[in-house]
């Protein structure tokens, strides 16, 4: 039998061994900090959690960077001079830094703690850390050099596995001759009346079909997406909340042109947009913002908030900046074999709203303070009201981002124009949802149906059509049909161009955390926009009169009202109830 004694002088043997060798205390602090980080991921315990990655990959990949970290400051401070602090540095890179990245804004929040205050906090953390780890450091520190090696090989192999591009076989059909290809454009949360700020917009809309009361049939980005790239109604399909993700259901747009003989291709800013979305089906090309799991780290964390605020040009994880978004879409649109596809998403209009410093608006940051989006993000949540002058904020940098937008947008449509085969090529222009600053005490976008989240701006410049403003209320889902028909494709749905028009209906689960998911339904005809939750509450809106929805009418009698709840009563009635999985996925952006 052991005694308390033994195990007790066993445990101390096991902490001096670790603490005598510097590359095993440094793989000891390594791991605590990369396990605790991995624990705070999988909790989402800040909410601020985006993309759900493998678990298997988080519980590999994050210890290793910060074991890797650790070994670094081990390696640069085994040199004789700096050999004193090693203890210190190691404390300070492992749980020190992870404290910093994690806590710090966590302490902020329900503590109201200023940066320094809560700062000051950690650093006492880590000083007490450091003193009681210094009790059991002899100072003979012998230093592995193979440890690092492999594990930077690891870190640098999953990096270049996570960002490159899918290649897939060649199409196999043959093209009819003299086919139009089809540039597909998704100004992520762009919303209507900001659209029409941006130039690129105007010079499109004058040679173009311009739908002025176009509406999403989602509020939030992947439900959207895949609405207009698979013309199907979301609310139909079954949603994977713990992958993000629809079940394939119908073909893509890719699919359907991609064996018609098509080059296809997307790239994608929003990493919802991933491949494994289901949005990115038959694209034999695709350069998605695919986030890599080592952007989940504290240590990423850290660095993205130094990077941006030293006004560097682009973030470094999980997006592509718009002037990323046209380069890789002009080399494509002038390299590809003819016909082609391209679908296109920019992101820099979704929060925190960048505003790349070449865009030249002195004093302008290049995203929204860490401070309101802390705000933001308890006001989208529900847990919190919005202050009015973080909305107002919110909405001047969200403008300032959409005025940057334009250049990459001015110079992406300004190289199509140049194109030889300009004249034959089909481009879209839309936004997958709007978002709200403030109205109906609602910030953000993806929990509520209410107009400045719906009605979007869209364009459709088709060969043979001459400029028109068409003012009827549309879906941007039934681009689909639409596009397919402009270029023969026969036995698909009546699109835009063909009269009359499918009613517009949009449809959502408010899914904020600790309220059960209550699904609603949006229609909206030429006068009234009908919201109705299936709890049997209403909201009926004269848009027309009432752009900003600020007065609810009383229950009506009106019979144009009455069609409107039998087209919704018809639409939920199709509805895959998925409210567990909508409710599971965490994520309201
Ligand atoms: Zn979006």
């Amino acid at each position: 039998m052991i005694s308390e004694h033994d195990s007790r002088s066993r445990g101390r043997r096991i902490v001096s061994a670790i603490v005598r060798s510097p590359t095993a205390l440094a793989i000891f602090l390594g791991l605590v900090a990369g396990i605790a980080d991995v624990g705070f991921i999988e909790t989402n315990l800040d909410g601020s959690r985006v993309i759900p990655y493998p678990a298997a990959l988080t519980w590999i990949f994050i210890p290793l960077i910060w074991v890797t970290l650790c070994l670094s400051v081990a390696s640069l401070f085994s040199i004789p001079v700096l050999r004193r602090h090693l203890t210190a540095a190691l404390a300070v890179a492992g749980p020190g830094l992870l404290l910093m990245s994690r806590f710090v804004p966590l302490l902020r929040r329900p503590m109201g703690l200023g940066v320094p205050a809560a700062s000051a906090i950690i650093v006492a953390i880590v000083v007490l850390l450091v003193a009681c780890v210094r009790r059991f450091m002899p100072s003979k520190p012998a230093f592995e050099v193979r440890a690092i090696v492999l594990a930077l090989a690891g870190i640098a192999g999953l990096a270049w596995y996570s960002q490159t591009s899918v290649r897939l076989p060649a199409p196999t059909g043959k093209p009819p001759a003299g086919q139009k290809n089809i540039v597909l454009i998704f100004l992520d949360t762009v919303r209507y009346d900001d659209a029409l700020q941006m130039s690129a917009v105007r010079h499109l809309a004058a040679r173009a079909t311009a739908f002025e009361n176009a509406w999403a049939p989602a509020s939030w980005t992947l439900p959207s997406h895949f609405a207009v790239l698979t013309g199907i109604d979301p609310w139909v399909v079954r949603f994977d909340g713990a992958r993000s993700r629809f079940d394939p259901a119908g073909l893509t747009l890719a699919q359907v042109l991609g064996a018609r003989g098509y080059t296809t291709a997307g790239v994608f800013a929003n990493p919802l947009l991933r491949r494994g979305s289901g949005v990115a089906r038959g694209l034999q090309q695709a350069y998605v913002a695919e986030s890599c799991v080592l952007c989940a780290s504290g240590i990423v964390h850290i660095i993205d908030r130094v990077y941006y605020h030293a006004g560097f040009l682009s973030p470094i994880c999980d997006w592509y900046t718009a002037p990323e978004v046209t380069a890789r879409a002009v080399d494509f649109a002038s390299r590809a074999q003819r016909p082609y596809f391209l679908a296109i998403n920019y992101i820099d209009a979704h929060s925190p709203y960048y505003v790349e410093s070449r865009c030249g608006e002195e004093g302008r940051p290049s995203r929204m303070s860490d401070a309101d989006i802390s705000q933001l993000l308890d006001s989208v949540y529900g847990k919190k009201q919005i202050a009015s002058p973080v909305a107002e904020r919110s909405h001047e940098q969200y403008r300032a981002s959409i005025r940057c937008l334009d250049h990459s947008l001015s110079a992406l449509l300004a190289s199509l124009e140049r194109e030889p085969d300009a004249g034959n090529t089909i481009v879209a222009l839309i936004a997958d949802h709007g978002e709200q600053f403030g109205e109906h005490s609602m910030i953000g976008h993806g929990n509520s149906l209410y107009r400045q989240v719906l009605h979007v701006p869209m364009l459709l410049v088709v060969q043979g059509r001459p400029a028109q403003r068409i003012s009827d209320p549309v879906s941007i889902s039934d681009l689909y049909p639409t596009l397919l028909r402009s270029v023969g494709v026969s036995g698909v749905a009546p699109g835009l161009l063909d009269v009359p028009r499918r009613p517009t209906v949009a449809f959502y689960h408010i899914f904020l955390r600790g309220l059960p998911p209550e699904p609603a339904f949006s229609i909206a005809s030429s006068r009234y926009h009908l919201i109705a939750w299936k709890s049997g509450r209403e909201e009926l809106y004269a848009y027309k009169d009432d752009p900003e929805e600020l007065h609810p009418l009383p229950h009506s009698d009106d019979p144009e009202v009455a069609q409107l709840r039998h087209a919704l009563s018809e639409a939920a009635a199709r509805e895959d109830s998925q409210a567990a999985a909508f409710n599971s996925l965490g994520y309201l952006q």
